[in-house]
């Protein structure tokens, strides 16, 4: 999944002061409170960055006035980082600086502290930026989970059918414009519905999660495989002609067949096949229908079988 979010253990500031007088008081006031396990120092912005890159920061205290690249320069190039983008900066400023305060939170500063400042009001701007960051990385987190449950079939773990439904238009889209191939393979279990009523229900759920780890193993990487319904499964194999799809869905059944499953022993599965472009299937709907005609004929054919769409 993409953004994926590193955890670490460790709480670490940077301080940026060209002042070693201002540097050492800003750490003894965080080592005393405890709220870091390591407080690196940087006396300019190029040595700030370069720690940036070298280890991971939690928060950043950076003076606004240094010789050099100053701290809004350094914001600028924070915020346009995407790794360190989120990570709070608190600026240095000195007093009456009210534009330079204003500019600094427009850029993208979280706080700014006057100098000189007082130690209980350090603590308690990092402590709040530190809260919230902690909040920020929990959301994202929640965001992801989400992202990942929206799109997931609960049993199977495999992409529901939603998801799979989104995926197919796209590519269907996709294959159209560029005039490629484009199958689908939709497959039933045959008698479940007595693998359910003689062996329990418990252990038809076992039986699909088993079989969707099989076909798993059957399919490239460009294939999409998914739930589409209690015991039907859908795949979709871009740049592939009838004939690919056929070995695949034919591979798919005998993996299936050769399988002892505990329990009901064997199983077997019918699947239907159809691809685009071909005659009669000009929409996603008439692909869709094309396969479930399929799997409707291999069902009557007597199961365990794959049918091609156009050769029913
Ligand atoms: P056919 O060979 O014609 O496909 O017959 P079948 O018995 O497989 O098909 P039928 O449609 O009659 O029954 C499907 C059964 O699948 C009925 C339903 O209770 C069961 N089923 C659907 N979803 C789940 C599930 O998540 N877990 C379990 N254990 N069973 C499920
Ligand atoms: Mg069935
Ligand atoms: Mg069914």
């Amino acid at each position: 999944m993409e953004n994926e979010i590193i955890q670490t253990y460790e709480k670490n500031v940077l301080v940026i002061d060209d002042s070693p007088t201002v540097r050492h008081k800003i750490k003894l006031i965080l080592k005393r409170a405890r709220l870091f396990d390591n407080h690196y120092e940087a006396e300019n912005a190029a040595i700030g960055l370069s720690i940036m890159s070298d280890k991971h920061i939690d928060l950043v205290i950076c003076d606004v006035v240094m010789p050099g690249m100053d701290g809004f320069e350094f914001l600028q190039q924070m915020k346009s980082t995407p790794q360190w983008r989120d990570i709070p900066v608190i600026m240095l400023t000195g007093q009456d600086q009210i534009q330079q305060k204003i500019y600094g939170l427009d850029t993208g500063a979280s706080d700014y502290l006057t100098k000189p400042f007082n130690h209980g009001e350090l603590i308690a701007r990092v402590r709040v930026q530190l809260k919230v960051k902690q909040l920020q990385d929990e959301l994202k987190i929640a965001k992801q989970r989400y992202k990942e449950l929206s799109v997931t079939d609960f049993l199977t773990q495999i992409y529901n059918r939603r998801h799979f439904m989104d995926l197919f238009n796209l590519e269907f889209a996709r294959s159209k414009r560029y005039g490629l191939d484009l199958s689908l393979i939709i497959m039933d279990i045959d008698n479940f519905k007595h693998i359910n009523d003689t062996y329990g229900h418990l252990m038809g759920d076992k039986v699909l999660r088993e079989i969707s780890a099989i076909i798993k193993t059957a399919i490239r990487t460009n294939d999409t495989f998914a739930r589409y319904g209690g015991e039907e499964f859908v795949l979709m194999l871009p740049q592939t002609n009838l004939e690919g799809s056929l070995q695949v869905a034919e591979k798919i059944r005998q993996k299936i067949e050769e399988k002892a499953f505990e329990g009901p022993g064997r199983i077997t599965l019918s699947l239907g096949a159809a691809s685009y472009p071909s005659k009669p299937i000009e929409d996603q709907e008439a692909l869709i229908k094309a396969a479930d005609n399929a799997l409707y004929e291999a069902k009557r054919r007597g199961k365990n079988c794959v049918v091609a769409a156009e050769k029913q």
